[in-house]
């Protein structure tokens, strides 16, 4: 008797023994229980081939991407969750369906098709991943805009340190005094490209988990004095109040100084870009119980409600004019909340247009308990 037969035949009961299997009335003859053994052995095949069938099932529907599964005909098999979820379907698509008949419940859906073989090449139908259109055409937009960015980026300050280092090679530049200038401005030039390329760097190693925090023991007034003094002449050359209200009882947090410095950096740099000529930028600091609070506040331009989560998205640009008048590529806050949080901190923003902005850094701070659970070394 063949598989199919077989099973047809014996109902395809899951676990159950075959009721004719022994003839009624009698004894089993050795024929009879070498059919009935080959039976049993039929049933169990079909019961590991059907959990087989479960259990691959269960990964498919499961997988992250949304797919489909095609037979030979090019009609559904199966659709999993992540495919239902794209294809907004209440309930699982039916074997059998036509693909063009699920793919026009949305427009512009995009596909990949992988055809699918067994051991021997037979053909077995088509693996089909499905691509969200809007969530593609948002991608391919931000890659342009962030390309755009970065090559101006990168060409501007590249095309001023060529421009005055040519002229101080042509002699054309007598006076000490301006050769002077001119080399500060090389050197400012090529230090803001630096910051752009360690910006990417230090993305791409969070993204790829490769960045370890080196924590040790950080006195965060020292760190926030440090750098607002670092920015006092670009606040000066924009007539910007610039001043910092730290106190110096600030319990220590155990973090990284170089990261939770860039982080802070970002934030102060944003804010003296984002003030129009004659503002104010604060930075304060407090405390409550397990946590410090760092703010940076500005007088500036602002951000829109619908702007404060998307401006910590990689790459993303505020949409106003008085964002896009100056330079930037939508890095700095990706990254500095990428190390807040590498800190088991939050980075947030208030604010409204034309009212300025607050950017609020919370760190967990560490008592002995905190640096003796981590086994962290004390700071020098
Ligand atoms: P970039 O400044 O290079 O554009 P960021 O990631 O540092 O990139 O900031 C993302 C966006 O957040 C900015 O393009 C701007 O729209 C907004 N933004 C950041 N800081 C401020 C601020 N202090 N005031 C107003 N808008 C800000």
């Amino acid at each position: 008797m063949r598989l199919g037969a077989a099973i047809r035949r014996w109902g395809g009961g899951w676990m159950r023994r075959p009721r004719s299997a022994a003839p009624a009335g009698g004894a089993p003859s050795a024929a009879s229980g070498e059919e009935s053994a080959r039976l049993e052995a039929l049933l169990a095949a079909r019961q590991v081939q059907r959990y087989e069938i479960e259990r691959w099932r269960a990964a498919f529907a499961a997988l992250p991407e949304p797919c489909v599964l095609l037979n030979q005909a090019g009609r559904v098999l199966f659709a999993n969750r992540e495919a239902e979820r794209l294809l907004g379907l209440e309930e699982p698509a039916p074997a059998g369906t036509a693909l063009d008949d699920l793919l026009r419940r949305t427009a512009g859906m995009r596909v990949w098709r992988e055809p699918l073989a067994d051991g021997r090449n037979a053909e077995l139908g088509e693996l089909v991943v499905l691509r969200d259109p809007s969530g593609e055409a948002r991608d391919e937009q931000v890659l342009g805009e962030f390309l755009s960015h970065i090559s101006h980026e990168l060409k501007s300050p590249l095309n001023t340190i060529r421009s005055y280092a040519e002229m101080l090679l042509e002699g054309s530049v007598d006076r000490a005094a301006t050769q002077k200038e001119f080399f500060n401005v090389i050197t400012e030039e090529s230090c803001r490209l630096a910051k752009l390329i360690d910006n990417l760097l230090d993305l791409s190693k969070i993204d790829r988990g490769a960045l370890v925090p080196q924590r040790a023991r950080l006195r965060l007034e020292s760190l926030v004095g440090e750098l607002v003094r670092a920015a006092e002449p670009q606040a000066r050359a924009k007539g910007i109040q610039l001043a910092a209200r730290v106190p110096s009882n600030l319990p220590t947090a155990f973090a990284d100084k170089d990261l939770v410095g860039v982080a802070l950096n970002n934030l102060l740099a944003n804010a003296l870009k984002y003030t129009p000529e004659g503002g104010r930028v604060q930075v304060r600091a407090s405390h409550d119980e397990g946590t410090v609070c760092i703010e940076v506040e500005d007088s500036g331009i602002g951000i829109p409600p619908e702007e404060r989560e998307r401006v910590f998205e990689k790459f993303y640009r505020g949409a106003s004019t008085e964002v896009r008048k100056q330079p930037g590529t939508g890095l700095g806050l990706a990254l500095a909340r990428q190390i807040v949080v590498l800190h088991g901190g939050t980075l947030t923003v208030d604010g409204a247009p034309g009212r300025g902005s607050t950017f609020r850094i919370v760190l967990p701070v560490g008592g002995r308990e905190q640096r003796e659970a981590f086994g962290l070394p004390e700071a020098t």
